[in-house]
């Protein structure tokens, strides 16, 4: 079999939604399992996490129908709400919660009549500028879904843009758009994602909702002793199945980008992008061959990557190499850190590994 797996550690899934449930006692945590749970499979993690966390995340009916199908029973939350009238009939069979941002959901919900009311999220736009209702148009919409036999329990919901950024200026102002209305409306709040989760106490709402942090990523853009107890969900583990020694001078890979500084041992990698390695990792690029840091050196190809291994000893043909979480030794690369290289972020590389990559859970 070609050496190269996403190895998913579901226990440090569990570990990792404790530390953003223990964030904020007063709320309760929706896991985000969206994109297939960050690319981590997200029937395995639901199942991993239904047990802890008291309601799911997903951004679609598919996504929702699918962990149905695979046996979930706790509520599901359609984040982006339905895209289509004909769907309502779906949430209402399998008890699907959903958010409503847009006035053609709400005439579509109160048009509809449920065989029980469905717990509805307004989502307001409070800055992002993306989904939701503009503050000015939140009450009365809510004082009708309030009065509507179609509606469950509602709650308002926002959405940060800068939650993660060491300036709170932008922050401030949209928490405090929204917490106004939750005050004249005493409506219940979700609002955190894992930035918000981790270093914002005061957006922690009747309910948070925090995914990138479950799969071990540092979603703030500073250090965070919190986030640093974080672990690594995702190992992105393959082997080196080709090695040379080329002459000082000598390039490497398409275009010859890399050029060896000095006589340099170069290690093949059985990963490219075809497999989801991003392309643009820069040389330097760091991975862990047998536990050790070293780093990519030369243009990832579709099926391979070069790595400079001229200070590793032990590296041989088949010969452990960690693009990104933890070793079979426990040594660690944290995806932040490669998403730095790549000039991305860790969602990227996660959501990014592709269906020919196999998932092992353990
Ligand atoms: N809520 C909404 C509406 C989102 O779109 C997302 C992610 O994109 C999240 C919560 C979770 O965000 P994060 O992964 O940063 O915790």
């Amino acid at each position: 079999m070609r050496p190269l797996a996403a190895h998913i550690d579901l226990d440090a899934l569990r570990h990792n939604y404790r530390i953003a449930a223990d964030c904020a006692p007063q709320s309760r945590s929706v896991a985000v399992i969206k994109a297939d749970a960050y690319g981590h499979g997200a029937l395995a993690c639901a199942r991993a996490l239904e047990p802890l966390a008291p309601a799911l995340a997903v951004a679609s009916i598919e996504e929702a129908l699918a962990l149905r199908a695979g046996g979930i029973t706790k509520p599901i939350v359609l984040l982006e709400g339905f895209f289509d009238a004909d769907e309502l009939a779906l949430i209402d069979e399998h008890g699907f919660w959903v958010s409503v941002h847009s006035d053609w959901q709400v005439e579509a919900l109160l048009a509809f009549t449920p065989r029980q009311p469905i717990p509805v999220w307004l989502k307001v736009d409070s800055g992002m500028h993306r989904l939701g209702f503009e503050p000015a148009r939140v009450a009365p919409l809510w004082h009708r879904l309030a009065a509507a036999s179609q509606v469950g329990e509602l709650h308002l919901m926002s959405h940060f843009a800068t939650a993660d950024a060491g300036d709170s200026g932008y922050f401030e102002t949209q928490l405090e758009t929204v917490k106004a209305l939750s005050r004249t409306l005493e409506a219940p709040l979700c609002l955190a994602n894992s930035p918000a989760t981790l270093a914002h106490r005061t957006a922690h709402g009747a309910w948070n909702r925090p995914g990138v942090m479950l799969y071990g990523s540092n979603p703030l853009e500073v250090d965070n002793p919190i986030a640093a107890s974080l672990r690594p969900v995702m190992s992105l583990r393959s082997k080196i199945i080709s090695l040379r020694e080329i002459a000082a001078g000598e390039p490497v890979g398409y275009g010859g980008r890399w050029r060896a500084p000095r006589p340099s041992k170069i290690a093949v990698v059985a990963a490219g992008y075809g497999d989801g390695v991003d392309r643009h990792a820069a040389d330097g690029t760091p991975v862990l061959v047998d536990g050790q840091r070293c780093a990519i050196a030369g243009r990832v190809s579709m099926d391979m990557l070069t790595v400079d291994v001229t200070e590793v000893a032990s590296a041989a043909i088949g010969s452990e190499v960690v693009l990104w979480g933890e070793s079979a030794g426990g040594a660690r690369l944290s995806v932040d850190e490669v998403a730095r290289h790549c000039d991305t972020i860790s969602y990227t590389l996660l959501t990014g590994v592709l269906p020919r990559v196999p998932r092992y859970y353990s």
